[in-house]
């Protein structure tokens, strides 16, 4: 999951890392009245969306008084922003975030991932900040600075020390970058983060080390263990489709392509992008139903997949090992009469009981298409999506 950048900065500067001053506006008026309560001559105004990016694209706009605060807040909300990471369709303005303006001396990049090889936290740094990674790592590989920490210790106060050496930060500043490095590591690992970028940190002309861009996104597997977090989730900045599954208890990822997927277990959802790839077609989407496939699990996750107007096909790929075919087909077939489903469908069932499944799917009078294999499937899921988009056949399934 991910956060904006004022919720992300509150719970670093809780952990020790300075941020300038802020607050937050839902409208012009309201920036305007809260950079008067911060105090100061100019302010920044930034978009809270869920993308970085937003410099270049008009999202951060520097101001020197409450009427270019207003106008800038005009250009902003209600409107998309769209960034080199929102993606074409760009991600909605609802938000600001009033900030007081920082004298820059130098930027810096600062970030903390999951290294999997190594299976720790890794420390990714350099000089040349205010870029984005992997623009850095493209341009100037050689500025970046790594550092893996040893989960059993943490973050040593030397380790950090050394990071700063590395990154050319003056001696005079070294405490105020370890309390940083310190209060990221801290934060990334007490609250299950997945990633931490500051990006821009930023030394200012008189000597402080402030954090003036602030990035992180947290396990979803771990946020029932804070509620407090699990609270900062803004549904706006998310695929519709994947909220609304989230919100259902499936794993759902929307794709580009035109064939739906339904099938259980990760590995096999994978398996079955790969195929259709294959055969030519484009999965519009990545749906675990998970182990414990009943029919009204099915019918949800019909109905997320019909929801998706791209989709011109389904196909339905289980592998029942603790399930049973039989329950899977009946519950197909229960979803089919429920859920109104106007493109073809493929079924293809492997495992326990899968005589009865397919015997099941034959007598329910319904046109779905079966399949054996996997590949079977595929071929048989592209080619009625081609049937059915370019020659418009009966192959649909009415409710
Ligand atoms: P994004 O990464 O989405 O473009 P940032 O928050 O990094 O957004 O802002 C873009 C740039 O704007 C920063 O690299 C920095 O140069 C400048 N900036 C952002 N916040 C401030 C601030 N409070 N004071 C001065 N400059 C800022
Ligand atoms: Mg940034």
């Amino acid at each position: 999951m991910d956060i904006h950048e004022y919720q992300a900065k509150e719970l670093l500067s809780n952990f020790g890392v300075a941020v300038p001053p802020g607050a937050l506006a839902y409208s012009p008026e309201q920036a305007a009245y809260r950079a008067r309560e911060l105090g100061g001559e100019k302010w920044i105004v930034k978009a809270q969306i869920h993308a970085g990016g937003r410099g270049k694209a008009g999202g951060v706009k520097l101001c020197a008084n409450e009427h270019e605060i207003e106008a800038a807040c005009e250009d902003m909300f209600g409107k998309k922003l769209v960034t080199h990471q929102t993606g074409p369709e760009g991600k909605g303005i609802y938000r600001v975030y009033v900030e007081g303006a920082v004298p820059i001396e130098q930027e810096y990049y600062l970030g903390f991932v999951m290294d999997r090889s190594s299976q720790r936290v890794m420390i990714v740094a350099s000089a040349e900040g205010g870029m984005e990674i992997e623009e850095i790592s493209a341009s100037k590989p050689d500025s970046i600075v790594r550092s893996t920490v040893e989960p059993a210790v943490g973050l040593q106060n030397f380790q950090a020390r050394e990071i700063a050496f590395n990154l050319g930060i003056a001696p005079g500043l070294i405490p105020q970058m370890v309390r940083t490095l310190q209060g990221c590591y801290r934060a990334f690992t007490d609250l299950d983060a997945t990633m931490v970028e500051i990006n821009p940190l930023v030394v200012t002309g008189d000597d402080r080390v402030i954090a003036l861009d602030a990035k992180m996104t947290f396990d979803d597997n771990a946020l029932f263990r804070h509620p407090q977090i699990s609270e900062l989730r803004d549904k706006s900045q998310e695929d519709p489709r994947e909220s609304r599954a989230a919100d259902r208890g499936l794993s759902y990822v929307g794709l580009d392509g035109k064939i739906g997927c339904i099938v259980n277990g990760a590995g096999l959802a994978m398996a079955t992008m790969d195929t259709i790839m294959l055969a030519g077609g484009e999965p519009a989407n990545f749906l675990d139903i998970g182990g414990g496939a009943t029919p009204e699990r099915v019918a949800k996750a019909f109905r997320l997949v019909m929801s998706d107007q791209n989709v011109q096909a389904v196909l339905v790929n289980i592998f029942a090992g603790i399930n049973r075919c039989d329950w899977v087909a009946d519950g197909v077939v229960q979803a089919l009469k429920d859920v109104q489903v106007d493109v073809p469908v493929i079924v293809r069932l492997a495992g326990n009981n899968v005589e009865e499944g397919q015997k099941i799917l034959a007598q329910s009078g319904l046109p779905i298409i079966r399949a054996n294999t996997l590949m079977e499937a595929a071929e048989r899921a592209v080619g009625a999506w081609q049937n059915d988009t370019t020659l418009g056949t009966q192959l649909k399934v009415a409710k």
